[in-house]
Order: structure tokens, then sequence, then C-alpha cells
């Protein structure tokens, strides 16, 4: 278990495609327990691949309900629906929130920690989690995607990253 340093706007490396998980073995489980130590370390929602330096498609998310941490390899979207309008921020980018449009409904399949296929459906805050970490497997930031004029700086003390 171990905190590993998220990478910030400006580092190259978000902006690269990350690789294909081949297998799934006791050193991608180490990666994905290691990201969700990071991730609950910055209270946020979830965690990609890149954002700690590694060009692999891992993603973890906490909503912190009875779901608990859920890690993705190699996550992919086969079903989208419907639209929401939220505010999103991201570990990469300290104390900057915008509104975004996000799927309502995503719905992906993986591989879980233990390599076996998963199917999950999200809605809500999930599927904006989703969406978000996702795109991040293939270099797209939130600030891609921001309603033009919403995007704020907030001091650190109201602090609510993702
Ligand atoms: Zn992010």
């Amino acid at each position: 278990m171990a905190i590993r340093i998220v990478r910030e706007d400006g580092d190259e490396i978000l902006r690269k495609k990350s690789r294909e998980v081949e297998v799934v073995d006791d050193k991608i489980r180490q990666i994905l327990d290691d990201m969700v130590d990071t991730l609950h370390n910055y209270n946020g929602v979830g965690l990609a691949g890149p954002q700690i330096g590694l060009l692999k498609r891992l993603v973890v998310i906490d909503l912190y309900d009875d779901k608990g941490p859920i890690k993705l390899v190699n996550p992919k979207i086969i079903k989208q629906k419907g639209e929401q309008k939220v505010e999103e921020g991201c570990l990469s980018f300290p104390n900057q929130f915008a509104k975004i449009i996000r799927p309502l409904e995503v719905t992906i399949e993986a591989l879980n920690e233990n390599g076996k296929k998963i199917k999950l459906k999200g809605e809500g805050l999930l599927a904006q989690a989703i969406s978000h970490e996702l795109d991040h497997l293939d270099g797209i930031l939130f600030v891609d995607k921001i309603i033009p004029g919403t995007l704020q700086y907030v001091e650190p003390d109201d602090e609510k990253n993702k």
C-alpha cells in the first residue's frame, strides 16, 4: 500500500493514450491498491493510470457508498444515454471546477482485479465519474469539455476534488 504522486496540469503524460493491460497479475493488483490509497488520500472520487504516471488502462472510482472502491482494468463504454449538466473537478487540476455535460447513464465492460470480465452500469454521479476517468485513458481532460465561462478557481479550504 502506498500513496503515489498525482501528476498535475502541464505534465504531458496526461495527454497520452494509455495501453491495454494484458495480464491482470499481482503487480496490477498492487497498482490498483495504490491507486485506491492515493484516491482516498486526496478525498477524490476517481483516479486513472496516467494521473499517477502510468500509461495503463486502469481506473479506480469510489463514491464512498456501499459499492466500495471500484477497480477497473481496460474499461470500455459500450452504451451511454442522456445528458446531465454537472460541476466537475479533477485531482490533476487542484482547486479548479467547471460546469460540463456528461452522459446521464453509462454502461461499461471491464476486467476486475481478478481478471474477470464484468459489466457495470452507472447513473448520475457514477456515470459522470466513469466518463471522466475513461477520458483520462485517452488523454482527454475535463478542461477540454467545459462549458465556456464556467471555470472557477476555489480556495484550497473549500476543496472538493475529484
Ligand atoms: Zn481527472
